[in-house]
């Protein structure tokens, strides 16, 4: 029995822009993005959640959300996935103060052409200067 798809968001990623570095593995709570011969992919569909906190860490602008029919995203098959990976989570880091994302929030800048995370604290000087 084929599962019925449905219109959603998710993430497109252009082969041709990604240089394989990995940044977009980690932020990707849903484990939904792996690197395979030497290029991200969506490794199954019903993984992405199409939130999109992979795209501000590509530093090449690989990583776009497209809405197009797909299979529905899966909370259950999310669950077992995750808790079928080994464990190698790496906490990102703010680029200004250093700090981790078990210490503080952290969100996607684009900073002088780079991708960086940043914590809520950095976050108003980053802004405000
Ligand atoms: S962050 Fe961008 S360039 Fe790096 S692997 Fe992911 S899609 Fe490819």
């Amino acid at each position: 029995m084929s599962i019925a798809t449905v219109t959603r968001q998710i993430v497109h990623i252009e082969d041709e822009l990604c240089n394989g570095c990995g940044a977009c593995v980690s932020p990707c709570a849903e484990g939904a993005i792996q690197i395979v011969d030497g290029k991200a992919r969506v490794i199954r569909e019903e993984l992405c959640d199409g939130a999109g906190f992979c795209l501000g860490v590509c530093p090449t602008g690989a990583l776009t959300i497209e809405t197009r029919e797909t299979v529905p995203f899966d909370h259950d098959a999310v669950e077992e996935h995750v808790a079928s990976l080994p464990s190698t989570y790496i906490a990102q880091q703010c680029f200004r103060c250093g700090t981790d994302e078990d210490h503080s929030p952290l969100l996607p800048v684009r900073q002088q052409g780079r991708s960086e995370w940043v914590c809520t604290r950095c976050l108003p000087a980053l802004i405000h200067g």
